[in-house]
């Protein structure tokens, strides 16, 4: 950086997957990103945000950057590309759509997108394209279904207490989420409690991870078992007189039978299925039933597996049996979707959507792209395909079928990226993709309560296009640009989302930077009723009623909705350990990358060293195995390798890798989203990433595999 241009300070939002969205300061040069720090003013991001994005100058000014639209020049995966104008490419990709549509419907033709970017107009402004040209739906299936859908059944919506407040708690349980790699701020919150009022940390998760390590009370259970330490803590307050009474008699919808049905889920029956000790339970139980100010911070972490929506709703129906809810820095909290309430039907398009064209599984890109009748609804085969801010090659389940698809002849892709990842490298056409600083948008927090700006602050590289752009050049060449929502920029976008959603004008969230949506005290602690009709929480969840992810109409129920339990429970509906797969898998996110993105940059990789397998020594042991050694990881699926670190992290039986990784980095080629079904889970669809049964042979001593930096 040049030292005598003056410094300034942009103010942005972080745009990444990640449920803190953080309010940004980032230091400026010139053109040029410097270090990026959390706004001290923010009183959820408090000034601390994670060290990838604090080093997004790396990213921002990666010399492996698209810059110019290419070209596949050779067979696909080739590795072959020339250069060509955007004009050339746009007209190429609107060509293509056009082909497509003539030959088989516009159904044929795919837009498929996901979190790359969390921003409102340059994600989802690729719905408005769709909805014109009646182009294939996706069911969005990837991230929240299990978790969201696990909550509703209970709360009736998807809100809860002010994540703020864990810092005026005397416990706090963190969830099913490595909150110190995957959103910092909750720590920051806990640890306050804990300096300030000596509160207790529990954490619960599979493995001794990073925010484990901060724990007083660590829980390492087997994987899908959570309903089950669930079920038994609740029998405890029943059993203790814990349980508050009262407060269930008011709040909530069938107290007796819930306790009737608690009966036989003892802390022993739980120790059998979670892996636990009785002592560990009880001694859990003890806490959260002598402190009401327990806050139960339930992650998305837990709920990626077949049990997961069972296993979110049993998990939230604790603090209900406790009455955790009625007091500040007790409850729950997992999203706060629901506050938001944001129109955004003119930057999707909605009013133009035709509710018979057809939906297609996200999660199911695979099978979808290799032709599956069930998969394609019945429908013509999709040949042609716009993506954006994903990059399922990478990070889909059943990967092998990802690539297969992608690499069929007749399917025209066009890939809008910043770096040339996994799914790009397969495409027939690339565009170079803004980042964050270069592009205006508007950002709402998931996991906590501002909806913060974040306009552009530096001038893109000169060949390089928003999202945005390319709709709107897409829209013209296909003739739809006169259509309600086209011939907008960004800024006009934002103003009609903020004023259609009573959340004020762009001015006004530019003179503040953000604004706080946070419901007050009673309604965010469900004291005005939880969010069905009779204002009660459901210890009884109806698994078919309307929810934030149910499935369209077309696409109906999904997975083994019949056999989801009735009641707060173990589920059993995970693919469990068997003769032939001995291992259960779980591919948990890495400190320093965030999905596929960070897999890029030098400072994220070096850190995270190498694609590894976590192994227990007692495992390793018994397969003659030495730390670094190589081994092949595998299921009906496909197959991989792997160097094994051995670690007490993870119990016997149970292996962690931590990603995501480029499938380039792996050996033979393929990540690790090989080995991951991608049949749907039930009730409401989802891809169980952290449930997979796996056999591990040994292949070689250590190889001293390590990615370079
Ligand atoms: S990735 Fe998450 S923790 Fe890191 S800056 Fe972005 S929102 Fe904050």
């Amino acid at each position: 950086m040049n030292e005598l241009t003056p410094l300034r300070t942009g103010f942005s939002a972080c745009p990444h997957d990640c449920p803190s969205t953080c309010a940004l300061d980032v230091e400026i040069s010139g053109n040029s990103v410097g270090r990026v720090r959390g706004a001290p003013g923010n009183s959820y991001t408090a000034g601390v945000i994670c060290a990838k994005v604090a080093r997004y100058g790396e990213r921002i000014n990666h010399p492996d950057r698209l810059l110019k639209p290419l070209s596949r020049v050779g067979g696909k995966g080739g590795g072959g590309w020339r250069e060509i104008s955007w004009e050339d490419a746009l007209d190429r990709v609107a060509e293509e759509f056009s082909k497509a549509e003539a030959r088989f419907g516009a159904e044929s033709v795919w837009p498929y997108f996901y979190a790359g970017t969390m921003g409102q107009v340059q994600r989802d402004g690729i719905h408005r394209l769709r909805h014109a040209k009646r182009y294939s739906g996706q069911f969005d299936t990837i991230c929240t279904n299990m978790a969201w859908t696990g909550w509703h059944a209970g709360a009736g919506k998807l809100t809860g207490v002010d994540p703020r407040e864990m810092g005026v708690s005397d416990c706090v349980v963190i969830w099913g989420t490595n909150a110190v790699a995957t959103q910092v701020n909750v720590m920051t919150h806990a640890i306050r409690a804990r300096k300030e009022r000596g509160a207790k940390i529990v954490v619960i998760d599979i493995y001794d991870n990073a925010t484990m390590k901060q724990a007083d009370l660590a829980l390492k259970l087997l994987p899908g078992s959570d309903g089950a330490l669930a079920a038994a803590l609740m029998h405890i307050g029943f059993r203790d007189g814990t349980a508050d009474r009262a407060y269930m008699a008011r709040f909530a919808d069938d107290p007796a039978g819930l306790e009737a049905h608690l009966s036989t889920r003892t802390p022993e029956w739980a120790a059998g299925i979670t892996g636990l000790s009785v002592a560990e339970i009880e001694a859990f139980g003890a806490l959260i039933g002598g402190a009401p100010r327990t806050f139960f911070r339930l992650g998305y972490g837990f709920t990626r597996q077949r049990n997961g929506a069972p296993a979110m709703h049993a998990a939230l129906s604790v603090p209900t049996v406790f009455g955790h809810w009625q007091h500040e820095g007790g409850g729950a909290f997992h999203s706060n979707s629901d506050i938001f309430k944001l129109d955004k039907s003119l930057i999707m398009g909605s009013a133009m959507r035709d509710p018979s064209v057809r939906f297609l599984d996200q999660s199911r890109i695979g099978a979808v792209l290799v032709g599956d009748p069930g998969a394609l609804q019945h429908g013509p085969p999709v040949t042609a395909m716009l993506v954006q801010s994903t990059n399922p090659a990478n990070v889909a389940p059943e990967q092998r079928l990802v690539r297969q698809g992608l690499m069929r002849e007749d399917l025209f892709v066009c890939v809008h990226e910043q770096f040339m990842t996994d799914t790009a490298v397969l495409a027939d056409l690339v565009l170079p993709a803004t980042m964050f600083l270069e592009h205006d948008d508007v950002y709402r927090g998931g996991g906590q309560s501002h909806l913060l700006l974040g306009p552009k602050v530096v001038e893109p590289p000169a060949g390089v296009r928003s999202n945005h752009f390319v709709i709107e050049e897409l829209a013209k060449r296909l003739g739809v640009a006169d259509r309600p929502g086209f011939g907008l920029t960004e800024r006009d976008l934002i103003d009609d989302l903020l004023q259609r959603s009573g959340h004020g004008t762009l001015k006004t969230l530019e003179e503040g930077r953000w604004a706080d949506l946070q419901p007050d005290f009673e309604a965010a602690h469900f004291l005005n009723g939880f969010g069905w009709p009779d204002g009660k929480f459901r210890f009884r969840p109806d698994w078919s009623a309307a929810g934030p992810n149910t499935p369209p109409a077309s696409v109906g129920p999904q997975g083994p909705v019949a056999r989801l339990p009735e009641w707060p429970d173990h589920a059993g509906l995970d693919e469990a350990a068997d003769a032939e797969h001995p291992f259960k898998l779980a591919t948990s996110p890495a400190r320093q990358f965030l999905n596929s993105s960070f897999a890029e940059t030098d400072g994220s990789r070096s850190r995270e060293r190498r694609p590894e397998l976590l192994m227990h020594p007692d495992d390793a042991a018994r397969l003659g195995l030495a730390a670094d050694d190589i081994v092949s990881i595998g299921n009906r699926r496909g197959a991989l390798q792997l160097p094994v670190a051995v670690s007490d992290s993870v119990r016997p039986g149970v292996l962690v890798h931590e990603g995501l990784w480029r499938n380039s980095d792996f050996a033979g080629g393929e990540g690790i989203n090989l080995l991951v079904g991608s049949d749907p889970v039930a009730p409401s669809g989802g891809a169980a990433f952290h449930d997979t049964h796996v056999w591990v042979r040994p292949v070689a001593a250590s190889s001293g595999m390590a990615v370079e930096g």
